[in-house]
């Protein structure tokens, strides 16, 4: 067996092969950083740098200057942790859940302090500490999932004393609809915070998600809070994409057959051959984040070439229709394109009716993952 035989076998390890550009990433936050200047961007690596690996991402966005890192759980916060030298700042989006106050003191992980319960434990938890203890405070300017309302702030800043215990290093706020640069609940959202943040004068803002990086500089603050459009996801739904791709899904040809007109194809016979049909049959299904509502509607590409997914999506396999390429050109073991240069990750979501974070956070477990 000569060495390309070799890489080629190892390439097929799993169900297919994941490949994430660390150097597009990279690229990604250089860009963000640009357009967010003088304010500066941190990364959002929750739910494990959307499915593309926190610990290798936020090491590689570490090199690149990154310093400020948001997960949205107390545990992504401690598993990345070690990870990471003492000057990176890891922040807790959905803040702290009752009991883990003095882990994160220790472990100087960072909590968002989004209502009056994790205000007041977290003052109590710096009262045991005998320090004053880092948070950011976050204020709901419009979304109703999380952070402070105008009432509750004007209650906090009537009580000095309970503050006193906590170190504020940012105030943040989230945007609803960040995507839709048109939509007029964004500059709704930035007065409500404006409201809010001058009664903190000289606390840094924290407000605009990827979509909120080019929705002007008035939704800056100091410090950005991108994400999908470190992976290459579209900032803004719909228009042009200004950010590098970093997902290559490719997954293998387990079998090619011709089936007669007539024949059913996949679980529940949905799909019935219209003519005598090519086949093949995928490596990979829902198992492994293909989504079920691809089945007869997404496709596949193979140089070039479009492959209709036909039939439901298994759970570990799909069929796909290659008659339209000549016969032989594609066998067992070869790869076919999911998410690539023919079709974006943009494309597959929509087809799936979804978007592109659903897509990512779900990648399987099962592929093999390249990192280059
Ligand atoms: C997920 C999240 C982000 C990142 O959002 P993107 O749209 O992926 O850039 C920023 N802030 C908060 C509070 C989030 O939950």
């Amino acid at each position: 067996m000569n060495s390309s035989s070799i890489n080629l076998t190892l390439a097929n390890d799993g169900c297919g092969v994941l490949t994430i550009d660390l150097g597009s990433i990279a690229e990604n936050y250089r860009r963000l950083s640009a357009e967010v200047s003088p304010a500066t961007a941190a990364a959002v690596v929750k739910a494990d740098a959307y499915g593309l690996g926190a610990v290798p991402v936020s090491q590689r966005l570490y090199q690149e200057g990154c310093r400020s890192f948001f997960v949205a759980h107390f545990l992504e916060a401690v598993q990345l942790r070690p990870s990471l030298p003492q000057d990176a700042s890891i922040y807790v989006l959905n803040g702290l859940q009752p009991g883990h106050e003095e882990r994160a003191a220790i472990l100087d992980i960072v909590p968002l302090l989004n209502g009056m319960e994790q205000v007041m434990a977290w003052a109590r938890a710096a009262v045991s500490q005998g320090r004053r203890l880092k948070a950011a405070l976050q204020v709901d300017s419009g979304m109703s999932r999380l952070g402070l309302s105008g009432e509750e702030i004007a209650g906090l800043l009537a009580e000095p004393a309970i503050m006193a215990g906590i170190d504020l290093s940012l105030l943040v706020s989230h945007l609803a609809c960040a995507d839709e640069p048109e939509n007029p609940a964004n500059a709704e959202q930035l007065e409500a915070l404006h409201e809010v943040s001058k009664r903190f004068p000289d606390l840094p803002i924290s407000f605009a998600n990827s979509g909120g990086v080019f929705l002007g500089g008035a939704f800056h603050g100091s410090l950005a809070r991108p994400g999908i459009a470190l992976y290459g996801g579209a900032p803004h739904a719909g228009g042009e994409n200004p950010m590098r791709p970093v997902v290559r899904l490719h997954i293998p040809v387990i079998q090619t057959r011709t089936v007669p007109a007539g024949a059913r194809v996949g679980y529940g016979g949905r799909l019935v051959a219209d003519r005598t049909m090519r086949l093949a049959t995928l490596a990979a299904g829902y198992a492994d984040g293909i989504p079920r509502s691809l089945g007869d509607r997404g496709a596949v590409y193979f140089g070039g070439q479009r492959l209709p997914i036909a039939g439901r999506v298994s759970m570990d396999s799909m069929t796909v229709d290659i008659s339209d390429l000549p016969e032989g050109t594609l066998t067992l073991g070869m790869l076919v394109e999911v998410i690539g240069d023919n079709q974006t990750l943009e494309v597959i979501a929509d087809d799936a009716d979804t978007i592109s974070y659903e897509i990512l956070t779900r990648l399987g477990r099962r592929y093999q993952r390249r990192y280059i």
